[in-house]
């Protein structure tokens, strides 16, 4: 029983540390990795991979 119930209690602290909401909307932030490609001089692609943590505030514009 006590096992069980500190088991929970990690998990729980586990999933909350991982997830970190948005202070402004409480969205749960999903990590996303963004491909961009850049036209460089004419003739080289050039391709930008960033993270960004994705929230209400901010989708519309990370998924424009
Ligand atoms: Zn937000």
């Amino acid at each position: 029983m006590a096992k069980q119930q500190s088991f929970q209690d990690k998990a729980t602290k586990a999933a909350s540390m991982k997830g970190s909401k948005c202070e402004k909307c409480g969205t749960v932030f999903q990590p996303l990795l963004l491909v961009t490609s850049e036209q460089s001089k004419s003739t080289s692609w050039k391709f930008n991979e960033r993270r960004v943590l994705v929230c209400k505030c901010n989708e519309k514009q990370v998924y424009a």
